[in-house]
């Protein structure tokens, strides 16, 4: 017989899917030649990415002492990173808490609870240095539980060593070295520091690896203001973030990371979250200038599914100024 002993010990080896409708000829751009390549990280059992530094950052906190048997683990997360926690943390008999601000409530919370956590939470129109801020308050807990792990996933750089033993070696492994570019997304900047950091010394620098920002975020440089598309992007430069992996930037705006995600969905079946749009929007610009033996993998980190009354949701993109192209017709050939 083949079976897990848990869920948990599914995390990682997920697959890579071509892309093919969404890499045709638009109104701006040729074909692309190169091969683009999807690594879907929804096939992850909590759903995203994140379970990859969940599972890396709790074996490091066991093997250091962090965290004992009937410890509680307390973080700052809206989403991706609980579920990844809560899977990781049911598995070896952790209690959970999860502080989340208000702007995050709704499905990704109900998520978190339904797997058991706890979850507290706070203001989001507070600065991160106010008592009642998200960053205090999963602070705050850290310190009063007894026995209270806080993984603070924007330092703990177990985080992107996740990546760098898992994603970067499945990537190699499945495109049997042919890899040329790898592009992703930059929240923590773990997937990109980790999975780059080990593409670039296998392949001996071969490799490029570029990342994708939202417009408004800090990474990519120019003026820094909000924005939709969710898990990527900051404020701050991360500890976690490594700029010396990264070759170049592509800076993406929400209409075209989002206009690019439901294609996904439609176009190649592919139900996943805007940031994952926004990374094969970049890929793509990538892909463009290159030739027939180029293989570009782009990660999308999560699934579309708590997206559903969001961008996928044709009165919210509406009501936020987003063209809705062909509600009624099947055929969406809109510059990507
Ligand atoms: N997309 C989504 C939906 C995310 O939740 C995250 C994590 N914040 C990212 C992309 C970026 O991943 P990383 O933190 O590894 O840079």
């Amino acid at each position: 017989m083949r079976y897990a002993s848990h869920v948990a010990d599914l995390v990682g080896a997920t697959p890579l899917v071509r892309l093919s409708s969404v890499i045709g000829a638009t109104a701006d751009r040729g074909p692309i030649r190169a091969t683009v390549l999807a690594k879907v990280e929804y096939f992850n059992p909590g759903g995203s990415a994140k379970d990859r530094i969940a599972r890396s950052i709790v074996d490091a906190a066991e093997r250091d002492g962090l965290l004992r048997a009937g410890g509680t683990i307390v973080e700052a997360t809206s989403g991706n990173t609980g579920v990844g926690l809560a899977l990781i943390a049911l598995q070896r008999g952790y209690r959970m808490v999860f502080v989340v601000p208000d702007k995050f409530d709704g499905p990704k919370v109900a998520t978190l609870r339904a797997y058991g956590a706890e979850v507290v939470v706070t203001p989001t129109s507070v600065p991160p240095e106010h008592p009642e801020s998200y960053y205090s308050v999963a602070a705050r807990l850290a310190r009063e539980i007894p026995g209270a792990f806080n993984p603070n996933q924007f330092a703990n750089q177990n985080g992107p060593r996740g990546h760098y033993e898992s994603t970067g070696p499945e990537v190699w492994a499945d495109t049997d070295g042919r890899v040329t570019h790898f592009v992703a997304g930059i929240g923590t900047g773990g997937t990109i520091s980790g999975t780059g950091r080990h593409l670039k010394e296998v392949s001996e620098g071969r490799v490029r690896v570029i990342g994708a920002d939202p417009e408004g975020s800090i990474y990519s440089g120019g003026e820094i203001h909000s924005y939709l598309v969710e898990g990527v992007g900051e404020d701050f430069l991360p500890s976690t973030f490594d700029p010396a992996v990264v070759d170049g930037y592509e800076r993406i705006s929400d209409a075209e990371s989002f206009a690019m995600t439901r294609r996904l969905a439609r176009e190649e079946g592919l139900l996943v979250g805007g940031s994952s749009g926004m990374a094969v929007v970049a890929a793509l610009r990538v892909a463009e200038g290159l030739g027939e033996g180029d293989v570009v993998v782009v990660l999308l980190p999560d699934h579309g599914r708590g997206y559903l009354d969001k961008l996928y949701d044709d009165g919210w993109m509406t009501a936020h100024g987003f063209d809705v192209p062909g509600a009624a017709s099947a055929t969406t050939d809109q510059a990507g």
